[in-house]
């Protein structure tokens, strides 16, 4: 009797063993809470974690300080997924901007493309800033170290022949920066974020009337035709109804994407792209962001290549050819 019992006990606890033993766990970095991509960190695991019966992966979400501490996180193996820019994954995959000195992260992979973004200067109408040029002696926040936004920032300055010495500049993180604002400690901040998101909300709608600044003219249109990851974009004014614009906003665009490292299993990137892609409908219902996706333009604005996981979906699905 006492034998079987052991038996069974010891039984047990291997299948509890080799239960545990089969659960995929993935971290995937984020940005700030204010911003888009924590959001849309939460509506991939939620879809993901909604199949744990299937896939037996869990997955969490963690608030970094954005895209270039994301793909840091990814390539060292960190974090299994990141949200990250277009512009920073090809940097990163090519070895420019942070990455110059490594010659490149080539065990960057992409997943897809998400939502676009636009790089947007708010500033407050009393510091009289209405064109970049303005920018000049003023307190700006170009972005925190780790942001997709401080390259951004930097490129746009230069366009407009600005360096950071004409101005006096801030590093923060871009949760801070509507605070900021409308308490008068800096003129104007830098963010690079889909729309409509509730920072921008934030820093339009306090005790200081705020302008959204147009990025045209200046040296902007040579930036956008020279560097190959940057489009023009609008910011539709009525996302922000307590912002002093009276048009839509003519900015400079890039967009979201999914990233991973070759390190992860091609079993777990397959099911996340095939949950997120399989309910595509309800994942556009769960940011205003994600309203312009298409399981087509998805797979465009990405330039690490494609992790294999992902690879098999799309050729099942018909959206890529098979090999
Ligand atoms: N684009 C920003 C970055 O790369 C993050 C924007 C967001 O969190 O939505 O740091």
């Amino acid at each position: 009797m006492k034998r079987w019992t052991v038996l069974l006990l010891t039984l047990t606890l291997l299948a509890v063993g080799c239960a545990r033993r089969e659960v995929t766990f993935v971290t995937i970095g984020t940005g700030g809470v204010t911003g888009v991509y924590y959001p849309t960190g939460g509506a991939i695991s939620r879809m993901i974690n909604l199949k744990y019966d299937e896939y037996k992966i869990k997955a969490t979400v963690e608030s970094t300080s954005g895209s270039v501490f994301n793909i840091n996180g990814v390539v060292s193996g960190d974090l299994e997924f990141g949200v990250a820019q277009s512009d920073r994954q090809y940097q990163a995959y090519n070895g420019l901007a942070e990455w110059s000195e490594s010659g490149g992260k080539k065990n960057l992979r992409s997943v897809f493309a998400i939502h676009p973004e636009s790089i947007t200067l708010v500033a407050a109408e009393e510091s009289g800033i209405e064109t970049i040029a303005d920018l000049r002696g003023k307190r700006v926040n170009l972005g925190n170290p780790g942001s997709g936004q401080l390259q951004n920032s930097r490129d746009v300055l230069k366009a407009a022949g600005i360096t950071e010495d004409d101005i006096s500049a801030e590093y923060v993180k871009a949760i801070e920066a509507p605070g900021l604002l409308q308490d008068e400690r800096i003129d104007a901040f830098f963010y690079t974020v889909g729309h409509p998101n509730g920072n921008i909300k934030e820093a339009t709608s306090g005790r200081i009337k705020v302008r959204i600044i147009d990025l045209t003219g200046a040296g902007i249109d040579e930036m956008v035709d020279e560097l190959p990851y940057y489009a023009r974009s609008t910011i539709p004014v009525e996302f922000y109804p307590r912002a002093a614009n009276q048009e839509n906003i003519e900015t400079v665009g890039v967009k979201a994407t999914f990233v991973t490292s070759m390190n992860v299993p091609e079993n777990v990137v397959y099911a996340i792209t095939r949950e997120v892609f399989e309910h595509l409908e309800e994942f556009k219902e769960l940011h205003p962001a994600y309203q312009v996706l298409t399981k087509e333009n998805m797979l465009q604005g990405l330039s690490a290549p494609i992790h294999p996981g992902a690879l098999r979906y799309y050729r099942e699905a018909g959206l890529m050819a098979p090999e």
